[in-house]
């Protein structure tokens, strides 16, 4: 645990200090579960939007996008649900005065029986080597099978608990599973009561005409009241999807693990509509599909799981999500949401409008399915930033620190470094510069020794390092430097573009997940 928090404070420290992430207004100290991307981050979180975007929208026929507004008639968030329902349990604890989601206490307590079944694993994974059959260990093991009910029973009283809002109950289980603050220890908890996520502001100029209005949590709404307007002027034929990528809001009770649960975040949703009937079908695609977008970019196989809904959200007949092994364990990234006729069926009787699809193959209308895709974009940037940092130990003993970032959303794709500040080096480095410039972000640097260059641009996730020496001078060739395996070699300068344009092509990588 101590390791993991190490990591996780250097992730942050690292975002900081190579102006990946700052503190919101952080000359007034900042504003809590709020933050600002850097010149880097900007560039990382456009090229992680654009990724998802092209696999989603433009490699699919039948998907196109959208952008709506942030605000949203009011009434649309009485339809969605999300007036009454969109609530978080939450506790205080009397002594600390620090308030929780009282859901988040008992899975913190589950997790760490979880991991108590990762130590059994470890340590019979040692003992018996090469010979460890993990599957039969998980599935036979007494120790692992007791603390597995543990976490199934647990886990099922909860989910039981919230779905019939009995929140004396989920008190009754924090006591009696002893959960104490994790901040303080006390154990002296209030009520469990409901919050409602939603902020609220105000349109208009005068306080008795202002209308109240919703900063929409979701970007999901702006697609479902304008299905119409896509699937008429798009002529969309069912199966068909609308996406988008968009500012969500919300009030989050506990703001903690950084970008991971802020206030103000991105989304990038699609909603599928389908057949009533065809949902099941649909949604197991979506799985499988975005689970290989996922695993495309190479960040490790075994950093992904998913976790099936035990308590549904009030829309949904089917979820699951798609976690990630955060330096804080694994959490949810992206959610994969079987919504039904819900939000189209409520958005009819609360609009008075048709929201309906004529089928010609079955010859009838009907309100289409929906199966929803939603990824947090600031969370894919967390996975990608804290898998990325690593510190390697080299050969000559010292060690270095590294930003594996994927070529293809790493912000800068290549820095030029003349060897020195002379004999004509820097101006047919700055050319190669402005040749490539074209093609993606390419930065110039001239200052300290080639070396340090070199681990800077490790630092910040700079995938190739292309060095301009006196040897270029006599033959137009120049080395590039490679920043995950250090390799270096001699290529003509003719060659570069291509050669690096092979390497950080979205269309290289979006391959794997097909
Ligand atoms: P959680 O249980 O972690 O609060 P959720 O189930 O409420 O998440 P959804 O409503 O399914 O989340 O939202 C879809 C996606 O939006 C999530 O998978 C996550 O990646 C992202 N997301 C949700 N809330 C936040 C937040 N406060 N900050 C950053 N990303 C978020």
């Amino acid at each position: 645990m101590a390791n993991q928090d190490d990591q996780f404070k250097k992730v942050i420290a690292h975002a900081k200090e190579y102006g990946y992430i700052f503190q919101s207004s952080e000359i007034y100290d900042g504003l809590s579960a709020v933050y600002d991307y850097g010149q880097n981050g900007a560039e990382l979180k456009k090229n992680i939007r654009e990724y998802w975007w092209k696999a989603m929208v433009q490699l699919h026929d039948n998907i196109v996008g959208i952008d709506a507004a942030i605000f949203m008639h009011p009434t649309t968030w009485k339809a969605s649900g999300h007036v009454d329902a969109f609530n978080d349990p939450l506790i205080d604890n009397k002594d600390s005065k620090k308030r929780y989601r009282a859901d988040v206490l008992v899975e913190d307590y589950v997790a760490k029986i979880e991991a108590k079944i990762d130590k059994e694993v470890a340590k019979a994974e040692k003992r018996f080597g090469d010979s460890f059959d993990k599957i039969q260990f998980l599935a036979t093991n007494p120790r692992v099978l007791g603390y597995q009910e543990q976490c199934d029973t647990i886990l099922k009283r909860l989910g039981k608990s919230l779905e019939k809002e009995d929140l004396a109950d989920v008190k009754a289980l924090i006591e009696e599973l002893g959960i104490a603050d994790p901040e303080t220890g006390s154990k002296n908890w209030t009520d469990v009561k409901q919050f409602n996520l939603m902020f609220g502001t105000k349109l208009g100029a005068t306080a008795d005409t202002a209308m109240d209005l919703y900063l929409r949590p979701e970007t999901a709404q702006g697609i479902f009241v304008n299905f119409l307007n896509v699937q008429k002027t798009g002529r969309m034929k069912i199966p068909f999807g609308i996406a988008q990528t968009g500012k969500a809001f919300r009030n989050e009770i506990v703001a903690r693990q950084f970008i991971f649960r802020q206030r103000e975040f991105e989304q990038m949703e699609m909603q599928f509509f389908v057949r009533p009937g065809e949902q099941k079908e649909w949604y197991e695609k979506w799985k499988e599909t975005r689970i290989k977008w996922h695993k495309s970019l190479g960040l490790g196989e075994d950093l992904y799981r998913f976790h099936d809904h035990e308590k549904l959200a009030h829309y949904a007949d089917m979820a699951a999500d798609i976690e990630f092994k955060f330096p804080f364990g694994f959490k949810e990234l992206e959610g994969i949401h079987s919504r039904t006729d819900f939000d189209l069926g409520n958005h009819e009787k609360f609009s008075n409008k048709k929201l309906q699809y004529f089928d010609p193959e079955l010859n009838k209308s009907y309100v289409p399915y929906v199966i929803e895709t939603s990824i947090g974009l600031d969370r894919m940037f967390l996975a990608v930033l804290s898998t990325a940092l690593v510190e390697e130990a080299l050969e000559n003993g010292s060690t270095r620190t590294v930003l594996k970032i994927p070529a293809v959303l790493a912000p800068t794709k290549a820095a030029v470094l003349p060897l020195v500040k002379k004999d004509g080096l820097p101006e047919v480095a700055q050319k190669i510069v402005d040749d490539l410039k074209w093609d993606y972000n390419v930065t110039y640097d001239e200052k300290d020794a080639v070396g340090r260059r070199y681990r800077r641009q490790d630092a910040v996730g700079t995938p190739f390092c292309i060095t301009v020496d006196h040897q270029t001078l006599e033959d137009n060739t120049v080395t590039i430097r490679h920043r995950d395996t250090m390799e270096q070699r001699r290529v003509a300068i003719d060659d570069l573009s291509s050669m690096i344009k092979k390497e950080v092509d979205i269309k290289t990588w979006l391959l794997k997940s097909l």
